[in-house]
């Protein structure tokens, strides 16, 4: 906890954001509605919680598929995971070939992704050395970063098997 998360497999597989984490995080965003004017529902509320809980990358339709049983419309999903990420609670990734992800800022650090086109599956990366070498070309042209996205598109390891490419692992 608290350290920097250096590996994929450290960022993708550990999303250990305490209960007080996460109850922290609801308040901040019942906080953030009724600065903006936004009504305060329980329902939003509760979809917060969940969304928080909600480990790894998620589209609007599998967090839909999870809550089906609540009988929360698509139309209040989608609401409340624009106002989570207007809030800064969540960060949503328009991801090419598969669509758009959401996932939790709680405990993240900054992190690019390989999206698999095939299967969809989504590795995370430690992306400080690339984004270093963003800021230091966007400097060169005397331009000022406000954001950068780091993605690659490709087939995962598991795919490249399926399709009995040869792979050699490091
Ligand atoms: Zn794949
Ligand atoms: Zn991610």
């Amino acid at each position: 906890m608290g350290k920097s998360a250096k590996s994929s497999l450290e960022l993708s597989g550990t999303r250990a954001v305490p209960p007080e984490g996460i109850a922290e995080a609801v308040a901040r965003f019942e906080d953030f509605l009724r600065r903006r004017g936004f009504k305060v529902t329980r329902t939003r509320l509760w979809i917060a919680e969940r969304v928080l809980k909600f480990p790894g990358h998620f589209s609007a339709a599998d967090l839909w598929g999870a809550l089906r049983d609540h009988r929360v419309s698509m139309a209040t999903i989608y609401q409340t995971l624009e106002l989570m990420e207007q809030a800064g609670l969540l960060r949503r990734c328009a991801f090419r070939g598969i669509g758009a992800r959401y996932e939790s800022c709680l405990g993240r650090e900054h992190h690019g992704h390989l999206v698999c086109r095939r299967c969809g599956n989504i590795v995370e990366f430690d992306d400080g050395k690339v984004e270093a070498l963003l800021v230091k070309i966007a400097g060169a042209h005397g331009f000022r970063l406000e954001e950068t996205v780091i993605q690659g598109i490709g087939l995962c390891a598991e795919c490249r098997r399926t399709e009995g490419e040869r792979w050699v692992p490091r």
